[in-house]
């Protein structure tokens, strides 16, 4: 990976808008330029794009939609900005959030207006820290099928995907213009393609070990259950062209990853009322701060484990994704009809069990706190069938990358944007602030779709002007 000298490069072909990668940031990038009125290619690393996109829930928040009218919810991008800083405890910078949470709407009704992409809004529940019902996604709550219609959307749209085409070095001219890419193809072949404008839609450096140590270390001895193609190559191309970045320690977590099977426990057991123990039985947080520090939190105890325990109510909410359903068919959902059978297919000890039990009905009595500032009451009881799954900790994204404008345009450290650099998604810094704690639910999936229309645009204008 290298940023070399544009003079003299004879380019194999020329397109006017590159885009690298083809994950969700990448798709959307490609059909607002296209929608632009520019032709764009698009140059994926792996042989079947998939990217983090196809591993998430595929759910996008966004304010003032159309489906959130439909369904009577009072949203402003205000609101949603005011939930987007206080995730981060004011560590992202307001204007930046600003910008996501007024184009995220819109990005939304163009998709489904312009692009046939089916969203439905979540109704059956509210995620953590967002203060109304916003999360849209597709019917199975899969990121697989939402990127397979953004896939199906650039097909239709005739723009060209090439797959197998992994982007090694970046030719860029004395004035920071960027001129062409050369990638290397399955055959190892290399071509060079040149561009009037690029989008780096490759993502953040989850599958970097070495830069997950270097620069998140308290999450590097947590299991990665990212994209394995996400290298991290957008923030050393940035480097060595003196791009700033921002939010290196910023992070996905995530504490409820069904072990050994490597796949997402939704959240929503959680929220309907369930906990965290960790083999001794015990809690050790309020788990409603959210998913993503409880990554870093479950790593920390005995064994890296802990169970995820919850009512029949988290079940049935639980139901509603594809995920859920491979972890109930894989034998993952232990089911007890009291505490003592609980503790037996778990191995907890029962003692503990029931002092927790006695603890939440305790919290939820009185109204009051529980230890850990959690509070119980107007949440289901944790009561029989009970249901638990062992879980560990895990890393599923970056959120730190690029320093972005408004019109995701990549930013020098003296703040001056490169002439045709563009970025979004996990290549760019998020609205996370610089931390796991500071990611609100659906923030990567935001920030990839969002800021993926915004460089679409101002790469096509780029292009354009070129
Ligand atoms: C398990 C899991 C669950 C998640 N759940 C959610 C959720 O419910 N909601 C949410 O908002 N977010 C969720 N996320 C995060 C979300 O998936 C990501 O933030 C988002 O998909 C990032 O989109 P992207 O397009 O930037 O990157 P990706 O979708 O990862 O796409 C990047 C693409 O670039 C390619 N690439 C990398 N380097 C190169 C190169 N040099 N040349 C060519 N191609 C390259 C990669 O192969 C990849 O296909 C989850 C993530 C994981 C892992």
């Amino acid at each position: 990976m290298a940023v070399l000298q544009a003079n003299g490069v004879d380019f194999d072909f020329k397109v006017p808008v590159l885009v690298v990668g083809a994950g969700a940031c990448g798709l959307v990038s490609a059909l607002a330029a296209h929608d632009s009125g520019q032709s764009v290619m698009v140059l994926e690393r792996d042989e079947r794009p998939s990217g983090s996109t196809s591993l998430s829930a595929g759910l996008i928040p966004a304010a003032c939609t159309r489906l959130q009218k439909a369904h009577g919810i009072e949203d402003s991008p205000e609101l949603f900005v005011s939930d987007l800083v206080a995730k981060t405890h004011d560590h992202t910078p307001y204007d930046q959030a600003m910008v996501i949470a007024r184009n995220a709407g819109p990005m939304i009704d163009w998709l489904m207006d312009q692009h046939q992409i089916v969203f439905e809004l979540v109704t059956d529940f509210l995620y953590p820290g967002h203060s109304c019902l916003r999360m849209h996604g597709p019917k199975s709550r899969t990121g697989a099928d939402l990127e397979q219609a953004l896939l199906a959307a650039v097909e239709r749209a005739g723009i060209d995907l090439i797959s197998g085409a992994s982007v090694e070095d970046l030719f860029v001219d004395a004035t920071g213009r960027v001129t062409g890419v050369r990638c290397r193809r399955r055959d190892g072949a290399m071509e060079l393609l040149g561009c009037n404008a690029l989008v780096l839609a490759c993502s953040g450096f989850a599958g970097n070990a070495e830069m997950v140590r270097h620069y998140i270390p308290e999450i590097a001895d947590a299991e990665c259950c990212g994209h394995l193609s996400n290298t991290g190559d957008a923030v050393n191309w940035g480097l060595a062209m003196g791009a700033a970045l921002a939010d290196m320690g910023a992070y996905q977590g995530h504490g409820s990853v069904a072990h050994p099977h490597a796949l997402p426990l939704t959240w929503a057991v959680i929220a309907k009322g369930g906990i965290l123990l960790n083999i001794n039985g015990q809690r050790f947080s309020n788990e409603m701060r959210g998913y993503s520090e409880h990554g870093a939190e479950v790593a920390a105890q005995p064994d890296h484990v802990a169970w995820d325990i919850y009512n029949s109510e988290g079940h049935e909410a639980a139901m509603q994704f594809h995920d859920y359903r491979e972890i109930k068919a894989l034998g993952a959902v232990k089911t007890a009809a009291s505490l003592a059978e609980l503790a037996h297919l778990t191995g907890l000890p029962q003692a503990a069990l029931q002092a927790e039990c006695d603890a939440i009905a305790e919290a939820a009595r009185s109204g009051s706190p529980d230890r850990f500032g959690r509070r119980f009451e107007g949440v289901p009881l944790l009561k029989a069938p009970y249901y638990a799954v062992k879980v560990n900790g895990a890393l599923f994204h970056t959120q730190g990358g690029l320093m972005v404008d408004h019109n995701a345009r990549v930013l020098r450290e003296n703040g001056e944007p490169f002439p045709n650099l563009l970025a979004g998604g996990g290549a760019a810094r998020g609205v996370s602030g610089d931390s796991s704690y500071g990611y609100l639910s659906g923030n990567g999936l935001l920030t990839a779709t969002t800021y993926g229309r915004l460089a679409g645009i101002a790469a096509a204008r780029i292009a354009f002007e070129t």
